[in-house]
């Protein structure tokens, strides 16, 4: 037997169990590219996958980590060789396929990308699924023809993984970024990210009106529920709004006003199985614009035997920025 270490999820009558361990390589799932994995990351479904909160593993035993970075070892897919470095953000990895909390993740070559020209994969993985999923937002709301001189943007959710990347990346293109958040004490945090204005979390969660003052060209939501129907009604005369989070809540209390009366649009964010000519330019810009300073400054590492315990951690809001998985 080939054995690796690896967070492995199992499931039997008396619940689900969590614990890292041996792993034999033979278990492994099919796929074309062996990677010896170095780095993953900590994402609120991962929270939801190590704690059992919502039902997103759907198979056992599963290896979570929805995304990791590392170098090739072996392939037989066309695209990479032994000693390529890697990257790989969802494609159900970590939640129907094995994941990245692990020394090796065997996957389909189609799903990697190679690593950023002169991006660490330390840094590849301090972005994470989040970090790329806030350029995803980002790429919609520039494709709508958005631009810093039309207004402020929203970012709720803004201490989260998403959110601090989105407001970084946007404060560096120019924006007027107004940050909503629930924890008053990341302010100073928020404002070294580039944040104008930070808004409390409750300015947007209470009840929802069908239109309400113009205050936001554009946002990006990572929270859901009345936080993004609010977002999406207070939203200026034909901005956009990109959703890409639910922490807040899976529902939408809206209504039709905001879409009709002021012709706002909503832009759907999916990073789990984006095409691929997306992944790379999402991947090419958060290496030409995130400020590495202001990144390191956005993470916390752990090693892979205390990435149990964090799980709780990013689904109760307590975690800043970013949690790297160092392997
Ligand atoms: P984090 O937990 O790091 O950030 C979420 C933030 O939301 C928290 O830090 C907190 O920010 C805020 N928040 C938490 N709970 C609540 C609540 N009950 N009401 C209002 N705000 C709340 O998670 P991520 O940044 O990694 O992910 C954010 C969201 O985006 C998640 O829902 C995640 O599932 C989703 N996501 C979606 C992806 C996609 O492909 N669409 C990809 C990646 C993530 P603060 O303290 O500042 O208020």
């Amino acid at each position: 037997m080939t054995g690796f270490r690896a967070v492995v999820i199992e499931k039997t009558d008396a619940g689900q169990s969590v614990a890292l361990k041996p792993f034999d390589e033979a278990d492994l799932m099919a796929g074309d590219v062996t990677v010896r994995v170095s780095h993953s990351t900590l994402n609120y479904k991962d929270g939801l996958a190590l704690t059992g909160a919502a039902p997103v593993v759907r198979r056992f035993p599963m290896i979570p980590g929805i995304d990791f970075a590392g170098v090739v070892e072996s392939s037989s897919h066309d695209g990479f060789k032994p000693g390529d470095a890697v990257v790989l953000n969802g494609w159900g990895v970590g939640e129907t396929h094995l994941g990245g909390y692990a020394e090796k993740a065997r996957v389909p070559g189609d799903w990697l990308i190679a690593l950023p020209e002169g991006m660490a994969p330390e840094t590849a993985m301090a972005i994470g699924t989040a970090g790329y999923t806030a350029m995803l937002c980002v790429l919609a709301l520039e494709k709508h023809g958005l631009t810093p001189d039309m207004g402020p943007v929203l970012v709720t959710g803004a201490a989260g993984g998403v959110g601090s990347v989105a407001v970084a990346l946007l404060a560096k293109a120019g924006w007027e970024v107004i940050a909503s958040t629930g924890r008053a004490s990341e302010a100073a945090y928020l404002e070294g990210l580039g944040a104008s204005e930070i808004i409390a979390r409750d300015d947007l969660s209470g009840k929802v009106r069908p239109l309400g003052k113009e205050r936001w060209i554009a946002a990006v939501d990572c929270v859901g529920s009345t936080t993004l129907a609010n977002a999406l009604s207070m939203t200026r005369y034909g901005g956009a709004v990109a959703a890409c989070g639910l922490a807040g809540g899976m529902d939408l209390p809206s209504s039709v006003a905001p879409f009709i009366l002021r012709g706002i649009t909503l832009y759907g964010i999916d990073s789990v199985m984006a095409p691929r000519a997306r992944r790379e330019a999402a991947w090419a810009r958060l290496a030409s614009d995130l400020d590495p300073a202001l990144l390191s400054g956005m993470i916390k590492t752990v090693p892979l035997d205390e990435i149990v315990g964090q799980g709780q951690e990013i689904l109760d809001g307590k975690v800043r920025g970013r949690v790297v998985v160092e392997i």
